[in-house]
């Protein structure tokens, strides 16, 4: 790994068609190739050289947590459905015969996982699209340009939109009904603009969307988030490229404006902050008055150690940056290969946890971003003498229900929130 890098390199992406061109893939072991030829056909396949020059220590592949990231492995697809791809490229199957599996296989993934579908908002009877409207405060927003990354995480729970992008365009008029949105509904404080990775964008595009918003100056609009994985994949973004710095600026002209640009970077791994690029980006960054707050998922082979979780958190705080969420995986794709027992994230979280100083403790976790709202694992407890896991609700659908503890059947085995059943003798939970 050359940490050394002085100035930006050009940005090459890899994929399926070229991925045997890195240089590294000259002396791989068959296995290592065929897996991502089989796995890359079913689940998103994007890689770039910041990552594979800079990140993956390539010394220890397949099981390099930051190799694991971004690349198909082996086990990331059931033995089952496996199979049925490996036989169908072997007999050199048809395209069309070798898609219809994949699209099959693609649906038994669970695609849609949480009802994203269900919160896009109406104005005047008719629906604003590209936004998300969930909870009361914050408005998800998804700029039609940034719905692709500068690599694809193998985990993503996004995955479906990779694989078969919308060719949508920008369009001025929609961004005017989003704001005459947000102005109607005074509850609004936050716009999260989102992908994909927002940080796809260049200047121009984002700038025209950002400032639209300032221009509005919509009164309850207090803060602009930028959901970006930028700063682990591309961190030259900030740096010296053609378009950084005026990235850099738009950042200083929303924060001038009176509006808080709150740079919501998902990191999962402590090796992404340990390179000369990421550490330049942060500063840049932060120089602008833009706060980076830190949110990702827990994950096994990538991040289910307690150390890592501390590595991550005190560097982040020693870089400025704020810990904020960390999730569960959440019931899509790969989640067999990446998903843990509810219980065995608790127990990492906090393990972690007691070892940080209150300043790290603004993060929040592990949290199942789920359809009725996030519901956090705050332990395993009892109640009259029975095993209980207690629950928080972090975010709601109905308001009401934030901040009400709840308890479910202790299960040792459970990964996600459908596969708990009410404890403390009630026969649902408060959100059903
Ligand atoms: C997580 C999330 C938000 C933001 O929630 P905060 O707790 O304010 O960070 C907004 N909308 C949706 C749909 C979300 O999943
Ligand atoms: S950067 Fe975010 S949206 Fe893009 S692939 Fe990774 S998790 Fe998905």
């Amino acid at each position: 790994m050359d940490k050394r890098s002085k100035i930006t390199p050009k940005y090459k992406a890899y994929n399926l068609s070229n991925f045997q061109n890195i240089p590294m893939f000259k002396s791989q072991p068959k296995s290592i190739i065929d897996a991502i030829n089989i796995v890359g056909r079913v689940l998103p396949f994007k890689v770039n050289n910041y990552i594979i020059d800079e990140l993956i220590d390539w010394s220890n592949i397949p099981d390099d947590p930051l190799y694991t990231l971004v690349f198909p492995r082996r086990l990331m697809l059931t033995d089952k459905h496996y199979a049925a791809v490996e036989k169908l490229i072997k007999k050199k199957a048809s395209e069309t015969e070798i898609n219809f599996t994949i699209n099959e296989i693609r649906k038994e993934l669970n695609p849609h996982p949480s009802g994203q579908h269900d919160n896009v908002p109406l104005l005047n009877g008719k629906p604003v699209s590209g936004v998300q409207h969930k909870y009361a405060e914050t408005l998800l927003f998804f700029p039609a340009r940034g719905q692709s990354c500068h690599a694809y995480c193998t985990f993503c729970f996004r995955w479906p939109q990779f694989t078969k992008m919308e060719g949508e365009k920008f369009s001025r008029s929609r961004v005017d009904r989003i704001l005459e949105y947000i102005r109607i509904n005074p509850s609004i404080t936050d716009i999260l603009i989102t992908g994909g990775d927002a940080m796809i964008m260049n200047s121009t595009v984002l700038g025209i969307y950002l400032n639209a918003i300032i221009d509005a100056k919509i009164p309850h609009l207090q803060n602009i988030r930028i959901g970006t994985k930028a700063l682990s994949y591309w961190p030259y973004k900030f740096i010296d490229e053609p378009d950084s710095d005026h990235i850099l600026r738009l950042f200083e002209k929303v924060n001038k404006s009176g509006l808080h640009l709150a740079f919501m970077a998902h990191l999962n791994h402590p090796r992404e902050l340990k390179t000369d690029a990421v550490r330049k980006a942060i500063i840049r960054i932060r120089n602008t008055g833009a706060i980076i707050r830190s949110q990702g998922p827990i994950l096994r082979h990538i991040n289910d150690r307690p150390e890592l979780w501390v590595e991550m958190w005190k560097t982040q705080i020693k870089l400025g940056i704020i810990p904020y969420y960390m999730f569960v995986a959440r019931d899509t794709g790969a989640h067999h290969f990446f998903s843990l027992p509810l219980v065995k994230t608790h127990k990492i979280f906090y393990k972690a946890y007691r070892n940080i100083s209150g300043l790290g403790r603004s993060i929040r976790g592990p949290v199942m971003s789920t359809n009725p709202g996030k519901i956090q694992i705050l332990g395993v407890t009892k109640f009259k003498s029975k095993k209980v896991i207690e629950l928080i609700m972090l975010q709601a659908r109905n308001k009401d229900m934030v901040g009400k503890p709840f308890f479910a059947k202790y299960n040792k085995k459970a990964t996600w929130i459908d596969e708990l059943e009410p404890g403390g003798g009630k026969t649902k939970f408060p959100f059903e």
